[in-house]
């Protein structure tokens, strides 16, 4: 037992999904559930699933095993480039795997060979965001590779945008995205199963693009999770924000100066920060910290302001003073949940139709509480 836990709310994921399901089937768009903020937990997959997405993904193969462990048969897909020092474990867990790289599909195709296997594959194109994925002008070469090894299957095309440089899915770039799995289509007479055009920051595409083209897929997390648009990180129309919550214990709240007293060095992160004077304030001390979220992603409620957070302390600045135990609740953003889900120190508690359900099988990093 642990006060410090994020509770998750899965009847309000559920909702997000169906609806986010429903949005994109009337474009003809099937959508596969992004798991890898939570690490690919069972309770949340199983909405996923019931809630009509196509496959799950997930980018650590130690997800997709924790969720073949809890019994999920679905499709899932791996969403990073494989580890070579992962090949057989991938192709075990019976994952679709996002491709870029020849050798790794090389080791792909022997190691299902070698299990009696067919290894599905969807190989990724650089369409501006520079992050993975071939150069369009290789995409024929990388496609004849996976063509011509046995063992392999071609699922489809994809690409990622806004990720590393934010660059925002658009008419050109989807149609590029489009345009290239026509050529690959016509060029080896085949069909693409799959064309998968990106990520939650597709939704503003999806919704206004007059013709969506051969694209057919979406990969959606934040969108689904947090019901946020990640382009610009505002609510979506009809999606629950607070299907997660931190909550945290306080553990010190004192009257205290807001300007820190004696000679300024660095503090233990590295900066120098000069604090304003703005007289003495209820300072309410929060157990959590840098290890476990992304600080300065909380949001709290109104009469609570983020100060600053160490390793272990979350600094806030209270409208009264609170006692040692009392809890406070935040809403983490996509950092804070990722680092909070990641955290061995933060319990994870779903609860659905008003019940606390008992903690599923225990994640790859559990095991400290
Ligand atoms: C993380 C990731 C996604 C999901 O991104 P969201 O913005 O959370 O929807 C989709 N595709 C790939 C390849 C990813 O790495």
């Amino acid at each position: 037992m642990s006060g410090l836990r994020v509770e998750i709310d899965l009847d309000k994921i559920g909702d997000n999904a169906r609806h986010l399901v429903g949005l994109a089937a009337a474009r003809d768009i099937s959508i596969t559930a992004v798991t890898k903020a939570v690490l690919g937990n069972p309770d949340v997959a199983r909405v996923l699933t019931d809630a009509g997405v196509v496959a799950l993904a997930d980018s650590r193969v130690e997800n997709v095993e924790r969720l073949r462990r809890a019994g999920v048969v679905d499709p899932i897909w791996l969403i990073r480039s494989p580890m070579p020092s992962q090949i057989d474990r991938i192709v075990a867990g019976g994952a679709v795997s996002v491709n870029s790289e020849t050798a790794v599909l090389t080791a792909l195709a022997s190691a299902a060979h070698r299990s009696g296997r067919v290894h599905e594959v969807i190989v990724m194109v650089e369409l501006g965001d520079l992050r993975d994925g071939v150069m369009p002008a290789m995409l024929s070469e990388t496609v004849e590779h996976v063509l011509r090894l046995p063992g392999l299957g071609l699922q489809g095309i994809g690409t990622n945008l806004a990720c590393r440089s934010g660059i925002a899915p658009s008419v050109a770039n989807m149609g590029e995205l489009s345009d290239l799995a026509e050529m690959v289509e016509a060029a080896f007479g085949i069909e693409l199963p799959i064309v998968s055009g990106g990520n939650s920051a597709n939704l503003e595409w999806m919704s206004q693009a007059r013709d969506v083209g051969r694209i057919n897929n979406l990969r959606l997390g934040e969108a689904i999770l947090l019901g946020r648009d990640p382009l610009t990180r505002q609510p979506l129309a009809h999606a629950h924000t607070d299907a997660f919550e931190l909550v945290a214990e306080v553990i010190e709240s004192k009257r205290k100066p807001t300007k820190a007293r004696g000679r300024h060095g660095q503090n233990a992160f590295g900066e120098v920060s000069a604090t304003l004077d703005r007289g003495e304030i209820w300072q309410t001390i929060v157990a959590v910290g840098q290890q476990d979220v992304a600080p300065f992603g909380l949001r709290g409620s109104t009469d609570v302001t983020i100060l600053s957070a160490s390793s272990d302390h979350l600094v806030t600045e209270t409208s009264h003073q609170m006692a040692p135990g009392d809890e406070l609740r935040f809403v983490p953003d996509y950092s804070a949940l990722l680092r909070a889900m990641t955290s061995p120190f933060v319990e994870q508690r779903t609860h659905a139709g008003g019940q606390v359900r008992p903690p599923g099988p225990p994640g790859v990093l559990a095991g400290v509480r």
